[in-house]
Order: structure tokens, then sequence, then C-alpha cells
């Protein structure tokens, strides 16, 4: 009979803190999650899921363009109201909430919907009572983050862009990561004017070059106006609400909303770490050991509060594995090799493994293998868009070192690549494997 309330305790219902909860339940654990905000964390309530069913929307207005090659007339002008999306992604959003619910009643996990602190190494305090565990993980995620420039207070995040009362005519989006060209995608699609502002060279830092230049052309072909080496400095509210923004070199804009997308940090504040001495980062993020083990040894934290790679995915297979190897008798060590990524920015990117700059920086000779053309679908369409595929392949070996592309149905087909990548197979099988035709996912197995 154990001494504590719990084997375990879960602060943080995201998607690495679910899963954990759910799969040491499993395996026989007493387990109990604590959750401040809403059930399902930021993938599911204010990140990957809204964000992507926004991105269907925007990209409607081009297949309406599009249709008419097709032989399609519209019955009008097509319209869009910001208010209707909103309100049905935020039912879909209500509904994965309560499934959520459903799922972690249906694993016998005890659900505190509150915010739990740390008393002590084996005591959360949660709505003002002691909770004791065995062990306890923290999956607590992160949160947007904002430059500390005046007027920064007058800026909106990705949490609020979800919320808007009314879509922006004209937004500024700061930033040149994943939820930047996603967001200035998302808006131009649906009509807003947008203006990304990026601090350096291009977008997309860390992501191979030629993919950068390749989706810098065509977000501005798609009507966002991209200007890189430029920030904004400052923020004012004028009179009538729009806000007057004061960029580097002194240049000036009105916009109706800017939008920072500029990082996101460890909600790690509060928590009462130091209490219990747990090692964190400088920005406060938690050091975790191979084994998801904290600096205390019956702590450990998975997913984005390590601030190690922050994606949904990650989360849930930290979580997964140390549910596995502590409640599970199946030891299960994390592997962050060739982890397949997309970036649903318009078009979307795809990406798996080396990019051919970090290829290059191994030493070895590697072999470039690139394919642009027009997507089938805009041959009677007309549209200028341009797919870009590209294998960075090692000259001495054959494998194939990184996959990446920027087109139509990206994140489908680099998730198949993804396992070839993972599996460490040569540019020679890639040649080998029949072409699905006609398809654009076959230029990954026809490149010569
Ligand atoms: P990122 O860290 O990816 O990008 C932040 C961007 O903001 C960078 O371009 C950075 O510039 C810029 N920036 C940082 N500080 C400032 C500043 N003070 N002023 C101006 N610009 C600044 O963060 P995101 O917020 O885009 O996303 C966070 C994480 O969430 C990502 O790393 C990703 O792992 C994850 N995510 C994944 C998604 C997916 O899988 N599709 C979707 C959304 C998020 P610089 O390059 O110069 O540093």
């Amino acid at each position: 009979m154990s001494d504590y309330d719990f084997d375990l305790f879960v602060i943080g219902a995201g998607s690495g803190g679910v899963r954990a909860a759910r799969v040491a339940s499993g395996y026989g654990a007493k387990v109990a999650i604590a959750e401040e905000s809403r059930v399902g964390g930021t993938c599911v309530i204010r990140g990957c899921v809204p964000k992507k069913l926004l991105v269907y929307g925007a990209h409607f207005a081009e297949d309406f363009e599009d249709a008419s090659a097709y032989g399609w007339t519209l019955p009008g002008e097509p319209t869009f109201s910001w208010k209707t999306l909103i309100a049905n992604k935020d039912k879909e959003i209500d509904r994965l909430n309560g499934i959520y619910h459903k799922l972690l009643a249906g694993s016998n996990v005890t659900l505190f919907e509150h915010r739990a602190t740390f008393k002590d190494a084996h005591t959360v305090v949660v709505d003002g009572k002691d909770v004791t565990a065995e062990r306890i993980l923290i999956a607590v995620g992160g949160h947007p983050t904002t430059p500390d420039i005046p007027g920064a207070e007058h800026a909106i995040t990705s949490n609020e862009a979800f919320h808007l009362e009314e879509q922006p005519k004209r937004i500024v989006v700061v930033g040149g990561g994943y939820i930047a060209v996603e967001f200035a995608g998302i808006f131009a699609g649906l009509g807003s004017q947008v203006t990304q502002l990026y601090r350096s060279e291009q977008i997309l830092r860390g992501f191979d070059n030629d993919i950068r230049n390749h989706l810098a052309e065509e977000i501005v072909k798609k009507g966002v106006d991209l200007r890189v080496n430029t920030n904004v400095t400052a923020i004012t509210k004028q009179s009538d609400g729009t806000l007057k923004l004061t960029l580097t070199g002194g240049g000036e804009m009105e916009v109706d909303a800017i939008m920072f997308a500029t990082g996101r940090a460890p909600n790690t504040k509060g928590l009462g770490l130091e209490q219990v001495g747990i090692d964190t980062k400088d920005n406060g993020a938690i050091k975790i050991n191979k084994g998801l083990q904290t600096s205390v040894e019956n702590i450990y934290a998975v997913g984005d509060v390590t601030d190690h790679v922050q994606l949904t995915p990650i989360a849930i297979k930290e979580g997964m594995a140390f549910a596995d190897t502590i409640y599970g008798g199946k030891p299960s060590a994390m592997s962050y090799h060739a982890i397949p990524t997309a970036v649903f920015s318009q078009p979307p990117v795809g990406t798996v493994g080396l990019s051919e700059e970090e290829a290059r920086a191994k030493g070895g000779e590697v072999v470039i293998y690139k394919s642009t053309f027009k997507p089938m679908r805009h041959t009677l369409s007309g549209r200028d868009e341009k797919t870009l595929m590209k294998l960075i392949v090692d000259k001495t070996t054959d494998v194939v070192l990184g996959a990446h592309m920027v087109g139509p149905d990206a994140a489908e087909i680099i998730q198949g690549i993804g396992i070839a990548v993972r599996m460490g197979a040569t540019k020679a099988q890639f040649d080998q494997t029949v072409a699905v035709h006609p398809s654009a996912a076959e230029e990954f197995v026809t490149m010569r």
C-alpha cells in the first residue's frame, strides 16, 4: 500500500501529460492530472488543431478562383464570414475538449481542474489542498512571448488571433518561424492585407536555404508583403482604435492589428520549482536527462516545458516513453533522429532530416537533387505556383540524409518519406521504388 495519494501526479493536461497519464493508468498506476486551463493543451485548444482548420478556411479563396478553369461557374461573388469560421472552429474545439475529458475519465485518471504548484518533491497544492504522489510529471507546456517594446500590450499573439471578434482588414505579423508564416498565410487567404516583418535575412531560420527562399517567393505571390531585415520598435494606439507602428529604419505603418509570433517560453513561472530544487535553463525551461528525469529523482518533465523540440508528436512520444519505462516495464529511450515536420504555410512545407547546409557542415560530400515544377492542378488553372522538392544524399554511402519540399500536400507526403529517411534508405532504394503516377510525391523517387 503506497503512502501517497497517487502513484503519479501529472501537472498539465496537454498532449504530453494526457498521454503519459492514460498510459500509466493503463499499466495499473493510480494517476491524477491537474489542468488550470482547458483539457487538451496548446495543440488542441489554441495551436495545431484550430490553426489547421483556419488554414483549410483560408484556401477556399484560391479554390473558388481556380474552379472556373475546370468548368465551374460560381453562383455569385464568394463572400467570407470570419464569425462563422471562428464559431464553427470553436464548436470543434469544444467537441475535442469533451473527448479529452472522456478519455481521461475512461482511463480512470482523476482530473483536478485547477492549477497545481509544488510544495515539496512529493506534494503539490491543488485548490488549496495538499495532494501527494510517488512521482510527479511536469507537462505544463509554454506560452507565446512578446518583445519588450513600447506599446507591446496593444499586440496580439496566436492565442488571441483565434478569438478576434472581427477579422482585421490590415494586419502585421512579426516573426519568421512556423507560427508567423502560418498565420500570415491564414490572414492573407481570408482576405486581410498582410505585412510580415522578419528581423533577419530570410524566414524559417534552420530550414534548408532553398526551401526558405522558395517559400518566401511563393508567400509574396500570394499577396503577403514580406519585409525581411525589418522589425517593429514601437506601437501606438490611435484615437480611432488603429495602431501606428514604428519600424526599424524609422518607417511607419498604420494597421488594425499586429500579431507577434516571436517564439514561446516555458510555463514554469510560479510553479514552485525552486521550492523543490528543480534545475532550469536561463529561459525557465526544465533541464532533463535522457530518461526525461529532472534534477529531482522522482520528478520528470516532457514536452514544450523542456524547450527541447517544441512539437506535439514529440511531447506525446515523450509522455509514452515515460509511462512505458516507469510503469510498463518496457524501457524506452526517446530518439530525436530524423523528425519529420511540416509548416502549414500556403503552400505548406514538409521536411525531414538534414538541410543541405547542415549536411555540408558535417564535412562529408553530398549530392543534391532538386526538382521545381508547376503542380498539375495549376496546368489548367494557370495559377503561378511552383513546387520545390529536394533530396540531400551522402555521396559516399548513398544514404538520403534529408528530404524537403514546398508545395501542396507537403505534410502528407513527407510523413511517408520520413519513414524511409529514418530507416536510412539510400538514393538507390528511393529510385527502385515505383512511382505513384501522376502525383507530386513521385518526384521523390524519380529525381535523377
Ligand atoms: P520560432 O522560434 O519558430 O520563431 C520565432 C520567430 O520570431 C523567429 O523568426 C525569430 O527570429 C523571431 N523573433 C524572436 N524574437 C524576436 C524579436 N524580439 N523581434 C522580432 N522577431 C523575433 O517560434 P514560433 O513562435 O513560430 O513557434 C514556436 C514553436 O512552436 C516552433 O519552434 C515550433 O516548434 C512549434 N510550432 C510547430 C508548428 C508545426 O509543427 N506546424 C506550428 C506552430 C508552432 P530569428 O529567426 O531571427 O531568431
